[in-house]
């Protein structure tokens, strides 16, 4: 039976970039030798660094003024790194659920922490919109997609202070304005790699201006300086991830995949609204195209498990909600093809019909 991969991260990558990656494991280049077993400062991998960076900054149209980083210890590492390198007295954060949390309590052992405004109340289901960003706050932090509520911001918000964004599992869904942004940040294992990977983009001139040491590890400078090769990066899914990227180009870019992205969530999105026992969570106008969270109706709450069981044995993988959220959770990342999001769809209506 054919499987549906919904799964909210490590999720769906494109079977081109597990079966070239397979083929790098195996052999190279053609060199004879595994990918995972060359130098990282070869001539061979240095090759795939430089067009790694090259197409994040072609890609995404990076600007000139920054770099492209790749690190290790995840997207959870920047939420001290950050701080470590650019917060001197005070930090503004949007707290859009766990995720920023977790980048708020790290913030907080380095100073005055302020929560510009929060959808905590409402258990996260929407993106707060009013609120004032301090203007002497040295940057400003959002979560631009919520993994677990299934929100997302959806435009390059404008701020008086560095903009920060953990775009974890929005990164490459959509053309963006990088030039509104002080630094990007993420772990791969969504839309572009296997997990162990970082990305960081960030905009030079914020470097070096803290008064405090920072770890040789954890400063941006050092990983700048040495191109990511300060120490050993994670050679195999940076290897990944080029072949994630060089695909997403032959495919047309950001652009197309956007278009796709919003042809899959609205598919999703119309089967809930006209559904007699699903609805959605999350606010209408803050809908992620990447998670898309429902749950039962009050008055068939009882069908819940019915249906996880249902969906799995049709071939639906990883539709379970985030314990906080509870129902399901189909996450539409790029590699998912729009007939898994028919799929999923096509299930719900037949279970409706047999049960409502
Ligand atoms: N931020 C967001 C939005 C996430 O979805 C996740 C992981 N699901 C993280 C941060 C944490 O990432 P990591 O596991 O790479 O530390």
């Amino acid at each position: 039976m054919k499987k549906h991969n919904f799964n909210a991260g490590p999720s769906i990558l494109p079977r081109e970039v597990i079966e070239k990656t397979a083929q790098a494991v195996l052999d190279f280049n053609g060199s004879g030798l595994s990918v995972l077993e060359i130098s990282h400062r070869s001539k061979d991998f240095e090759v795939v660094m430089n067009e790694t960076v090259a197409l994040f900054k072609e890609l995404l149209n990076i600007p000139e003024g920054y770099s492209v980083l790749f690190l290790g210890g995840g997207a959870s590492m920047q939420f001290c790194m950050i701080p470590f390198n650019l917060f001197e007295k005070k930090a503004a954060f949007l707290n859009t659920g766990v995720w920023a949390n977790k980048a708020m309590k790290e913030a907080k052992g380095f100073g005055e922490v302020v929560e510009v405004a929060s959808s905590k109340d409402a258990n996260y289901t929407f993106i707060p919109k009013d609120y004032v960003i301090p203007t002497d706050a040295d940057y400003f932090h959002i979560t631009t997609n919520n993994t677990i509520y299934g929100t997302e911001i959806l435009t390059d918000i404008d701020s008086p202070v560095p903009l920060i964004a953990d775009m974890s599992s929005d990164i490459f869904s959509r053309p963006m304005d990088v030039s509104k942004y002080g630094l990007i940040y993420g772990g791969a294992q969504k839309n572009l790699a296997p997990a162990g990977l970082t990305f960081v983009i960030v905009k030079d001139e914020l470097l070096g201006k803290v008064s405090r040491y920072i770890p040789t590890m954890l400063n941006y400078k050092t990983h700048i300086a040495d191109g990511s090769m300060f120490n050993t990066p994670p050679v195999l899914p940076i290897y990944s991830a080029l072949e994630t990227l060089r695909l997403l180009k032959a495919n047309g870019g950001l652009a197309e995949m956007e278009k796709r992205n919003i042809a899959k969530a609205e598919l999703l999105y119309n089967a809930i609204d006209n559904s007699k026992i699903f609805v959605g969570t999350a606010a209408k106008e803050d809908r992620s195209r990447m998670n898309i969270c429902f749950v039962m109706k009050p008055e068939y709450k009882e069908l819940e498990a019915d249906f996880q069981k249902f969906a799995s044995e049709r071939g639906m993988v990883g539709i379970k909600g985030h314990r906080s959220v509870g129902g399901f959770r189909a996450s539409t990342y790029n590699a998912l093809p729009i007939e898994s999001v028919q799929a999923l769809v096509d299930c719900m209506q037949e279970f409706e019909k047999l049960k409502a």
